[in-house]
């Protein structure tokens, strides 16, 4: 299974947790402190790293707050290389 991170713009996020709903394995989980604005924010909580990269949470946020990373696979970075050379 892939493997990935997510970094969330707590400033710029809303709470309205449709990351949450969107995200499979549900490692996204809601501050209990106030952003700046106000809201409660959602952060990664994922211990066991059960994040897949598949940036669902990234497609459903509407203030563009998530930024996904994804490790890639060894067929994946040979395509990439070859691609570059
Ligand atoms: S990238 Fe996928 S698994 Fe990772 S936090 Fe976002 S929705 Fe969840
Ligand atoms: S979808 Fe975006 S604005 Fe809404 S809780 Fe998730 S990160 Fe925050």
């Amino acid at each position: 299974m892939a493997k990935g991170r997510v970094i969330i713009d707590t400033e710029r996020c809303k709470g309205c947790e449709l990351c949450r709903d969107a995200c499979p394995p549900g490692v996204l989980a809601l501050a209990d402190e106030l952003n700046s604005k106000g809201y409660y924010p959602v952060f990664l909580l994922d211990p066991e790293h059960d994040c897949t990269g598949c940036a669902l949470c990234s497609t459903v946020c509407p203030d563009g707050c998530i930024t996904v990373f994804r490790e890639l696979s060894p067929k994946e970075m040979q395509s990439y290389a070859k691609a570059a050379a």
